[in-house]
């Protein structure tokens, strides 16, 4: 299977989802997250019409733009999907479109230093843990409408990030657990999704894009409200 058909099944199924949820596949942004995936293939899916790529490392990803942009169609969107440490907040700013992967008050208080003083502006997504695992980044927010401590500090946090200057705090993201039941994912995409209509009400902000939803489970996202999906295996094969 070449990447262009790989794109024309996802789009298929993104049809098939949009089809079943009463909503306009216009509405989905498809990220194609390439890491581990070289240049060439990066390129390939650009010139099948991809406009948007993700990354989740920085050391990583910052070989492959240049050549990547030399070679592609027209100009690509680049997301910065993964967990970023402080030390490298500057040369994300420097290297990508968006961040979707906003975690912390600390790195968005660092992300709006550096930011100004560079004269830029950061768009960004707020990283949300609904799922409470472990081993997953982003605010705490498992629970957050019965958790009044959850909730308490989730709300303190986003009420002091949102005035912070040289941020543009475009939407909220999550990543749903692994191997889990259907019901389970569905309950994370539709937290997630009462979420942003909660922060929208009552901290009087505007967050247009909710991203949730990876190669196996994006059809849910649609269903629970996605406006961007984050897609690699279905596009670009396995990883090891
Ligand atoms: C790898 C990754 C994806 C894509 O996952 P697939 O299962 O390959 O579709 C999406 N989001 C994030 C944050 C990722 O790290």
């Amino acid at each position: 299977m070449s990447i262009a058909d790989n794109i024309k099944r996802v789009q298929d199924r993104i049809n098939a989802a949009c089809a079943k949820a009463n909503r306009d596949p216009s509405e989905i942004t498809l990220i194609a997250v390439s890491k581990q995936k070289s240049a060439v293939d990066i390129v390939s899916a650009a010139e099948a019409g991809i406009q948007h790529i993700g990354e989740n490392r920085v050391e990583e990803c910052a070989g492959k733009i240049a050549p990547v942009q030399a070679a592609a169609p027209g100009a690509l969107t680049w997301h910065m999907v993964g967990h970023v440490q402080s030390r490298k907040a500057k040369q994300v700013l420097q290297l990508f479109d968006i961040v979707q992967s906003l975690d912390s008050l600390r790195l968005a208080r660092r992300y709006s230093r550096l930011a100004g003083e560079s004269d830029l502006r950061l768009r960004a997504l707020l990283e949300i843990n609904v799922s409470g695992e472990a081993s997953k980044h982003g605010f705490a927010g498992y629970n957050w409408y019965q958790d009044s401590a959850v909730r308490d500090r989730l709300w303190r946090e986003l009420a002091e990030l949102f005035e912070l200057p040289n941020l543009e705090i475009a939407g909220l993201m999550t990543m749903a657990p692994f191997h889990a039941q259907e019901t389970t994912i569905r309950r994370v995409f539709a937290d997630l999704a009462g979420l942003r209509v909660e922060l929208q009400n009552s901290l009087d902000v505007s967050l247009p894009e909710l991203s949730m939803g990876m190669t196996d489970d994006f059809e849910l996202a649609i269903v629970e409200g996605a406006t961007m999906i984050r897609v690699g295996r279905a596009l670009f094969g396995g990883r090891n």
